[in-house]
């Protein structure tokens, strides 16, 4: 069978809606389902937030880094606030992701593809359905896209306004991404500018300048021999955005049939990854995901059941294509060496064509006596050498690196050159959901994953 007859196939048995149908974990209680219908359908008429070319570009890009001609960047926060959709905290962000392509790509000698957990990273699955505050029982906080972080019985309700002011946030904060990304910001001439952080004194940011320096030395020469440094590739770069698929309702209403290729797009963003707590295999979300044309990714944690991952890949990549699906291992620097070697066995024995993406921030999770959510950066460093370590030994392809960080000062995760201790965490810990990586702990782990590109 011909690759568009099985796309029709496909879609023969598919509908934006046809989720509906099957079982779902993490479904919000909307509290008001009339206000929820309106909501959706004033969702639905609305301008996608991104373009199916893009998204196409993307998946192009996801194939050259499953062969290994590149490398992936996917990061950005756990939880996107709303508050945070605010100029300077979103510059931070684009700027120490700038800075890591750099690194990765002069030292690791590859092209980076980025792909932020932004615009739109809105809704977390939880583990709980309510959570212990000051004495009280109050429902868990689910991302700013279902409820508020506040502790207030009131806002803690399952709000369906919040997807519209999402969607909102989340073209507010496309429009700067877009603006810094093609609008000068992401010039290479920039790249001095890209060190002025909080920490643009420490000594991680001597390798850094020193970095800079061998390029923009690079780009003179360039110059002098009259090549011209005016053209694109100098001067803009390609940033696309992602966020987990969790939010069915959201998701259909932002699906639409792209008028080039008559096939559906879900418009929230390029890439769409199903988490680790909603991948079951007849799950709504596996259905959801399975008729779209974007790129996808799949979180693996160690529970996994190996039977479920295969038929799960057929599902989402049934073309075979590769670039189509992502496999985020996240089994954390203890389990990485027990089941890495068995999903790439697997994965090889059927012929499947998956990009390898490791997430070393979801399985190094621990909670502290004070009961803080911290990560160890020793771990986070660990799991990555491993996952290179294991795909050298099976002659494949790592492909990138999915993390949890921010562009801000925060003392969330434990460890780097700082030492940030235990004790430190309360000094400014701010997510709102996971443990994140600082701007300094982001820069000094991509001079070490760049060392790993290279070895
Ligand atoms: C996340 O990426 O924030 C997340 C919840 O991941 P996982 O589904 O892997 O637990
Ligand atoms: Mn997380």
């Amino acid at each position: 069978m011909g690759k568009s007859a099985l796309r029709r196939e496909i879609l023969n048995s598919w509908s934006k809606s046809s989720w509906h149908k099957y079982p779902r974990k993490q479904e919000p209680e909307w509290y008001d389902k009339a206000l929820l219908k309106d909501i959706l359908s004033q969702i639905s008429d609305l301008p996608a937030l991104v373009f199916a070319g893009e998204t196409r570009s993307l998946m192009n890009d996801l194939e050259t880094v499953g062969l290994g001609k590149a490398f992936l960047l996917q990061c950005g926060n756990c939880s996107e606030n709303f508050v945070d959709c605010n100029g300077p905290k979103i510059h931070n962000f684009l700027r120490v992701f700038l800075q890591m392509s750099i690194i990765l790509s002069y030292i690791g000698n590859k092209k980076v593809v980025k792909i932020g957990r932004i615009a739109g990273q809105y809704a977390k699955p939880r583990s709980n359905e309510t959570e212990h505050i000051n004495g009280g029982e109050l429902p868990v906080y689910k991302g700013d896209m279902v409820n508020s972080f506040e502790p207030v019985l009131e806002k803690r309700k399952h709000d369906p306004a919040r997807m519209l002011e999402g969607y909102f946030r989340s073209a507010a904060t496309l429009n700067l991404i877009r603006a810094f990304s093609k609008g000068g910001y992401a010039s290479l001439h920039q790249i001095l500018d890209w060190q002025k952080h909080y920490f643009s004194d420490y000594p991680i940011m001597k390798k850094y300048e020193q970095v800079a320096a061998e390029l923009i030395s690079a780009i003179d020469f360039i110059k002098t021999i009259k090549l011209d440094t005016n053209n694109t590739s100098f001067n803009e770069v390609d940033l696309y955005t992602s966020h987990e698929s969790l939010l069915l309702e959201y998701e259909e209403a932002m699906t639409r049939v792209d008028t080039t290729t008559g096939l559906p797009y879900d418009t929230s963003a390029h890439m769409l990854w199903v988490g680790e707590r909603t991948r079951q295999v007849d799950s709504a979300h596996i259905e959801f995901l399975r008729g779209l044309n974007n790129p996808l990714g799949m979180k693996i944690g160690p529970q996994y059941k190996i039977e479920n991952i295969v038929e799960n890949i057929k599902k989402l990549n049934p073309e075979n294509r590769m670039g189509k699906l992502s496999l985020i291992v996240r089994l954390g620097v203890v389990n990485i060496e027990k089941f890495l070697p068995e999903l790439i066995r697997v994965v090889k024995d059927n012929y499947f064509n998956v990009v390898w993406i490791c997430d070393p921030m979801h399985g190094n999770a621990y909670t502290t006596g004070t009961g803080k959510k911290a990560r160890k950066f020793d771990d986070i460093l660990e799991e990555i050498r491993l996952f290179f370590q294991i795909h050298e030994r099976a002659n494949t392809i790592p492909g990138g690196v999915h993390l949890e960080l921010t562009g801000d000062n925060v003392t969330e995760c434990i460890g780097g050159k700082s030492n940030i201790t235990e004790y430190d965490l309360d000094n400014n810990y701010t997510s709102t959901c996971d443990p994140r990586l600082n701007a300094e702990q982001s820069v000094e782990l991509a001079f070490f994953v760049s060392q790993l590109m290279k070895s």
